[in-house]
């Protein structure tokens, strides 16, 4: 096949500047110990914080659900793919998080490209934290809204462009609920008090946060106590939940207004209703087990002050998210191939994820790593930080 120079020479630029990448195919699927290039690697990278993925009760679901209804909804949700399994989803959903209404998306991606362009529209202003996820970059992009970017976390910031806007302007306010290349969390409450001032809307994705952050595992609006005050927010279901897709919740009138007007929920196949009836098995493992949460919570606060112990910079995470900036990506990547030799899978994360010059391993940790694993993890730390000079 043809391959244009102009394209080649992009990559080639990309090349250079130690930004291009590679698929690694495990050999294994996910759990604390995975095998890689035929050997065991303690994995620090998934977002299967507590361990649902490979659960017997979750993966039968799965199969069962492929028996009964086949492997693929056949149509998209709105045609003659809703199946019991997605409808049953969806009001478990909305019962956990205490909203009238969910609506399941085939994926977190789909589910903010498609819903943030149904808020606001050309002539309307979005705001957005500067380490948005590109998902919903991505959303505000196409809806076609002028598009500010507001200093990380930085509600002050938020309320002077909010002061300076033309009176009467629809607006929309846009943040991470748990940053995903970060750990740390938006100022919520007072985002929320900004929006009911300013007549705005809140847009909050807890991707991360959902079976994570706060007492019941509902989420990082859980955790900062405004679920009262933000009903309306989305999710993922293919981090914590050990499956795939995403929830939006919300009133009754808004998810009806949803269904009718998104268009990455209108054109799309319905998700299959494996990965739905896996989901719904994970969210009662979520509430029936919170010592998954418990077992999270002390694994991540070991990894966090023995890394912080051997001289590394993290940022100011609060989460099972643990970055370790160490900045330009050459260096991130050299960092991880050396973790990857002492037997630690842990990628580097360079731009475009984060912003030039923050390159970062990202570790991040899970309720089924052993102390034995973390302290191995922490040895290899030690030798490859030192090995570079980073600490
Ligand atoms: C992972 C992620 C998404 C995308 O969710 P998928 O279900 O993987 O498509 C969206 N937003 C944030 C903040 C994420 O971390």
């Amino acid at each position: 096949m043809m391959f244009p120079d102009r394209l080649r020479l992009k990559l080639q630029r990309m090349a250079e500047e130690g930004l291009t990448r590679r698929l690694n195919v495990l050999d294994a699927g996910t759990g604390p110990v995975i095998s890689y290039q035929g050997r065991p690697v303690i994995l620090l990278s998934s977002n299967d914080y507590l361990g649902l993925a490979a659960h017997p009760s979750v993966v039968r679901a799965a199969v069962h659900a492929t028996e009964q209804y086949g492997s693929g909804a056949g149509a998209s949700r709105l045609i003659s793919g809703t199946l019991p399994p997605h409808a049953a989803l969806e009001a478990a959903l909305a019962s956990f998080k205490g909203t009238e209404a969910a609506l399941l998306f085939s994926s977190g991606y789909l589910a903010n490209l498609g819903t943030i362009p149904t808020l606001i529209d050309r002539g309307g202003l979005i705001l957005a934290d500067r380490l948005c996820h590109a998902s919903l970059i991505d959303g505000c992009r196409l809806s076609g809204a002028d598009f500010r970017i507001y200093r990380h976390r930085d509600s002050n910031h938020v309320e002077s462009l909010l002061k300076r806007r033309t009176p009467g302007r629809p607006t929309l306010i846009v943040t991470d609920g748990l940053f995903s290349m970060d750990g740390d969390v938006a100022p919520l409450a007072e985002l929320v008090s900004l929006a009911n001032r300013y007549d705005a809307l809140l847009y909050v994705d807890d991707a991360h946060g959902t079976g994570v952050m706060g007492a019941t595992g509902r989420g990082t609006l859980e955790a900062l106590a405004v679920e009262q005050e933000i009903p309306f927010h989305m999710g993922t279901l293919g981090k914590a939940f050990g499956s795939a897709g995403a929830y939006v919740v919300g009133s009754h009138a808004l998810i009806n207004y949803l269904v009718n007007t998104v268009r990455p929920f209108l054109f799309t196949t319905a998700p299959p209703p494996a990965t739905a009836a896996a989901a719904h098995v994970a969210l009662t493992i979520i509430q029936e087990e919170p010592q998954r949460r418990v077992r999270l919570w002390a694994n991540r606060d070991y990894l966090f002050h023995g890394l912080r112990r051997l001289g590394f910079h993290l940022t100011e995470t609060v989460s099972p998210i643990l970055p370790i900036i160490v900045g330009d990506a050459q260096t991130a990547v050299a960092f991880s191939n050396q973790l990857l030799a002492r037997g630690i899978y842990a990628p580097a994360v360079r731009p475009p994820t984060v912003p030039p010059g923050t390159s970062r391993i990202r570790v991040t940790v899970t309720s089924e790593h052993t102390t034995e694993q973390l302290e191995e993890a922490l040895q290899a730390f030690e030798a490859v930080g030192q090995a570079l000079r980073l600490i």
